[in-house]
Order: structure tokens, then sequence, then C-alpha cells
């Protein structure tokens, strides 16, 4: 990007004298923030809210009163109106940073579809020219822009000819070497920033750790005090984590109970392909695959149907999900385990954003973790310890009997109940078993045989099942042959993967197992061993069906879908973007008669209460 984009011939001045002068004229704080009644009002016309959710009160406020703020907030907590709706109650336009073209298409879509004045500043956009008039005539509430861009000094220069109400910088923790996704551009926000000091500073990320907050407080300038952290639970949200015995058969069981949209995560693009062939056969829904290795435009194709889809599934790899904004994914499902509980948190986080109920399956094997224990000798010393205690957080909320979002939770520094009610563990408590001993028996002949067979071989050993192999390594005469009780066999895969998952056991080279980690201190009865043991029998597992979701055979409901889908493509938009589930589901029990009662269902604005409202009034009619 550069001066050559650039539609408009500008004078470019010395960075230094120019903004003290030009920038008191046109930004200041309002002196009287709207009252409570407009707030309210805005909330209900331009998005059909009838209400704050959470935190975003406390940062709306923060905002009309000019003051800078850094808000904390989980995916589908409602980051996009903590700044939309200060950009339509301020005068002048809110200029929102953003990384991802995708991304500001997205939130452009959404915020046209409620009537608000906004436009993107991309090199996607064919109409930039327009855009600028539009900005500097002050009609514009929004204006998005990425941080390559918005750090151009033709940039700043327009900026000091427009009226500025508030900078929003979305996916703030880029601008931190701490958080997970670096981006250098970000680091060039500031002195934009500084040059206009009146005006406040929204900076907003879903990232949790502390060390990435104070970073983001730091480069951008925003007071400690700013700080504005909200709960990290996704109460929507059901946790499920399972061992994998078949992935094709149990991710195929998550699909046929969730009807609407879901994501599958693959680990390498092989599975990918594979596993999106499979389902799709084994299904008959439609299912796409995604990855980095894909054609661009197939890539992009894919991706485009899924957003505009009630019901197709994406089997992908974890390139896929960062700028997909969609709010209607039903299910999450991870074929194998993701890199972290911060990956999984921020994977599964893409399910339910509508607030609707939606599920999230991990299946693991012991070997997604002895892979990843490999990989770790591949990574830079100093990085080791750090990712090694994420592998072990990870195996521990793999393992654990108990309520799957209290550990979740706590990892991110809350003190959670000790039991929500809406995850595997909650819903179908486990019990646990001490196989400390059994454990011993399986690390000492790891040990004896030398450290260097598969589980297959120290199987037969313990077995006292006396092969070939067996014979002629002399493993018959071993103090450990034969050593295993008859009871002890069903248990022995179960205890392999949770030694394989906390690193007591590793992989060598060769395919083999090695002890590792606390091998030593358990074979000295110094440390415990624990596993899960599943529910007798598996009771029918729920699905998001049966809770407050779409309802089934409601020819009502499914007439007002059909619509939306009509609308939505005549649009050019998905259909979310009409109305969300949500609201065709109370439109569907409430049976609006007059415009006035359908302006009063939740999403309903006064924009798409003109647009929209007749038609679907129409259907209901019928009903
Ligand atoms: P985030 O960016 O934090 O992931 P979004 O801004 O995309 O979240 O909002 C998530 C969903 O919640 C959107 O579908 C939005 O329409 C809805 N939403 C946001 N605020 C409210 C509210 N106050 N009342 C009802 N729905 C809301
Ligand atoms: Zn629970």
């Amino acid at each position: 990007m550069n001066e050559d984009d650039w539609p408009f011939e500008t004078t470019f001045y010395g960075e230094d004298e120019r903004f003290d002068e030009a920038a008191p004229a046109f930004h200041f704080a309002p002196a009287e923030p709207p009252s409570p009644d407009q707030i309210g009002a805005a909330l209900h016309d331009t998005f059909g809210f009838s209400g704050f959710r959470g935190v975003q009160r406390q940062v709306v406020d923060r905002v009309l009163h000019g003051q800078s703020t850094l808000a904390v907030m989980p995916t589908g907590a409602g980051k996009s109106l903590t700044y939309q709706l200060p950009a339509v109650l301020l005068s002048g336009t809110c200029v929102v940073v953003s990384p991802l073209i995708a991304l500001m298409h997205d939130q452009l879509r959404s915020a046209t579809a409620n009537g608000i004045r906004a436009a993107t500043l991309t090199s996607a956009d064919s109409d930039r020219s327009a855009t600028i008039e539009r900005f500097r005539a002050g009609a514009l509430d929004l204006l998005y822009i990425a941080p390559e861009r918005a750090s151009q000094p033709y940039f700043r220069e327009l900026l000091s000819q427009a009226r500025i109400a508030l900078f929003a910088i979305d996916e703030a923790h880029c601008v931190s070497e701490w958080g997970h996704d670096f981006r250098p551009d970000y680091r060039l926000l500031r002195p934009l920033l500084d040059a206009f000091p009146q005006v406040p500073r929204l900076a907003l990320t879903a990232t949790a750790d502390h060390h990435t907050r104070a970073d983001i407080l730091t480069q951008l300038g925003i007071a400690a005090d700013g700080l504005i952290v909200a709960g990290f639970d996704r109460p929507n949200i059901r946790y499920a984590i399972r061992p994998r015995e078949n992935a094709l058969r149990q991710i195929k069981a998550v699909i046929e109970e969730n009807p609407g949209p879901g994501i599958v995560y693959a680990p390498t693009r092989t599975k990918v392909e594979q596993l999106a062939q499979s389902l799709g056969q084994a299904t008959g829904r439609r299912v796409l695959p995604y990855h980095a290795g894909l054609d661009p435009e197939v890539r992009a194709r894919n991706q485009a149907a899924f957003v505009a889809s009630e019901d197709m599934v994406m089997v992908a790899t974890v390139a896929f999900g960062m700028g997909i904004d969609k709010p209607d994914v039903r299910f999450v499902a991870h074929a194998g385990i993701p890199k972290s509980i911060e990956a999984y948190y921020q994977e599964t986080g893409r399910a339910g954003r509508d607030g609707d109920p939606a599920v999230a399956v991990m299946l693991w094997g012991a070997d997604d973790f002895a892979r990843a224990r490999q990989r770790l000798s591949e990574i830079e010393p100093q990085r080791q310890q750090s990712e090694r205690q994420r592998l072990d957080a990870l195996a521990a909320l793999v393992e654990t009997a108990q309520c799957r979002r209290a550990v979740l939770l706590r990892h991110f520094g809350e003190e959670p109940p000790q039991t929500c009610g809406n995850c595997d563990n909650c819903l179908e408590p486990v019990g646990v078993m001490d196989v400390t001993q059994l454990a011993q028996k399986l690390l000492s002949a790891v040990y004896r045989t030398g450290q260097s067979y598969g589980l297959g071989h120290v199987e037969k050993v313990l077995s006292g099942i006396a092969d070939d192999r067996v014979l002629q390594r002399g493993h018959d005469r071993l103090s450990v042959f034969g050593i295993l009780a008859d009871d002890e066999k069903p248990v022995l895969k179960a205890v392999a993967r949770a030694l394989q998952a906390r690193g007591s056991l590793t992989p060598t080279e060769h395919g083999g197992l090695a002890l590792g980690g606390d091998a030593r201190a358990i074979l000295k009865s110094e440390a415990s061993v624990m596993i899960v043991v599943p529910p007798k029998r598996e009771r029918k597992r729920r699905s998001a069906r049966d809770d407050s979701a779409n309802p089934v055979n409601d020819p009502l409901f499914d007439a007002l879908r059909d619509l939306r889908r009509e609308l939505a493509q005549e649009a050019g938009v998905p259909p979310y973007v009409i109305f969300h589930d949500s609201t065709l589901r109370e439109m569907a029990a409430e049976h609006p008669a007059t415009l006035a009662d359908l302006g009063r269902i939740g999403g309903v604005g006064t924009r798409k209460l003109d647009a929209y409202g007749d038609a679907f009034l129409n259907v209901i009619r019928r009903f």
C-alpha cells in the first residue's frame, strides 16, 4: 500500500507542526453525553436490541464520556456494538482499525443492514474516492481501515480534515508481541492516535492473558483504569471431550445431531480432504474442505458458501476461522487436539456467537499428545518450558473428571462454580479410578524392555504372550512378563493414553515408548495416576436441538426462513444479516400482526422494519 493508491492530490506537511493547530478546531469531547433515553432509543431503533449485554453498558458509557478504554470481551459478547452505538450517537465519524479485509466487509454488511452510514477504505474497494468525499463531508458514522493504511501520513492528513468521534482498534492484541498474532503495523498507530489527543480510543480484543492486556494499554496509550474485562464464560456452548475411537463415526454423529452449520477442525491438509469427502458421503450434508493449500479461489468460494449457508459443514485446518464472523455456527468439532487451551477456547468460541445453544466436541488420542510432545524438542530451548506447560494444561482439561467449563475458566483466572450443568462431565458424571499400580507395571515393562518398543509389544509382554518377537528378545524371561491381571487388560490402553497425555510416556524416534516427565515419581509411588471411567452405558447424547434452538417441523418458522433466504439472495448477503434465527423464532412464537408489534421483536430495528417488515408480516398473516 502506498500513496499511489491514494485517489487524491494532497499536500504533505511536516508531520509535527500541523496537528497542533488543525486538531483542536474539530476534535472535542461532547459537552453533554447522550441521555440514557437517547441511548436506549438508539439501541432499539438501530440494532433492535432491548438492552445491553454484560459489560457493554460500562464500555459504551466510558466511550460516550470521552474516556479511552480497553475492552476484553470473549467472542460473541458483542464487541461491535460498543463502538457502533457511540458511532451512531456521537457527531463525527468513528474510525475503526481492523486487521483483515474480510472482517471489515463483514462488519460493513451488518452495519449497513442496520442503517448505519459505514464504509471501508481498503485496496479491495473501488469506490475509495467517493468514500473519502463522504468522510470529509461528515456523512459517515463508521470508517473501517487497515492499520498499514491508517498509519500513512496521507491518512493523518485526511483525518485532520474531518471530524473524528472515536478511534476503535479492533483485534487490539495484534499490537502486542505477547499476543498470539502480533502485527508490526499496529505499532505504527500510536503516533496517529497521539496526533488527535482529544479523540477517545477504544481497544477491543478477546485475548485473555495479563501480559498482553498490560502491553496493549501501554502500546496504545490507554490508562490502566480504562481496562474492562468481561467474564470468559460462554454459557450457551456445551463442551464435550472424548477419546477418539473412530473419528468418522463420532463426527458423523455430531453432525447428525446438529442440523445447523458447523466447523470440523482437522490437524493436516490431507486429513481435511479425507474427512470432508467421507463426511459428505456419510451424512448427505453439504461438506466442503478449507485449508491453506487450496487454490485461493476455491478457498474463497468455499468460505463464501459456508458464510451464506444454514446447514453446511466446513472441514478445515485452523487457518479457517480468523475473520469469519458467522454468528449461527451450531457446532465445532475437533478431530484432534488443538494447540493449547487458548486455541481451544478461541476455536470452540466460533460456535454460538448468536447466543443460541451450540456444541463443542473434541476427540483426542494418545498419539496427538505424543506428536505434540515430540514437536517440543524441535523448538528453541527458551520456549520449550512454556510450551510444555501449555500442553500439560491441555492434557489436564482433556483428562479431568470435573466440570470442563470450570477448568477452562480457572485457566483464564476466573473463579467459576464447581459445576455448570452444560458440559459432558456435568451432564453424565464420570467416575475416577486410581490406576497407579497398573501404571507402574506399564512403566516398568517399558523400562525393562529397553524403552524402544511400542505399546503393542509391551502389552504382549505384560499379558504373557510369548510370540516370536518376545521370545527372540528374551522378554519372556523378564520379571514383568505376564504380570497383568485379567481385570487390568481392558483399561491398559486408557492408562497408556493418560500416561502419554501427561508426558510420563514419551515417543521415541522410531515409534517406541520411553519414560519421561514424572515416570520415576510414579514408579516410586510418589505420584499417582487417575483415569476417568466413562459412564456405564452411553445415554442418548443431547444435541443443541433439544434446547431453545430452532423448532423442527414448524411450518411458520420454515416459511420465515424461506423468506429470509430469498431476501438474503436478493441482497447478496448471508441470511443472518437479514435476521438472526432467534428473531425468526420470536416471530413464529409471537405472531406479530402489525409493524409496531413486529418492531418490538428482538433484532428488529427501524431500518430492518422498513426494509423487511411488510414481507415478514405477510408470511405471518398466512398462518
Ligand atoms: P464479538 O465481536 O464480540 O464476537 P459481535 O459484536 O459479533 O461479538 O456480537 C455477537 C452477537 O451478539 C451478534 O450477533 C450481535 O447481533 C449480538 N448482540 C450484541 N449485543 C447485543 C445485545 N445488547 N442484545 C442482543 N444481541 C446482541
Ligand atoms: Zn460443567
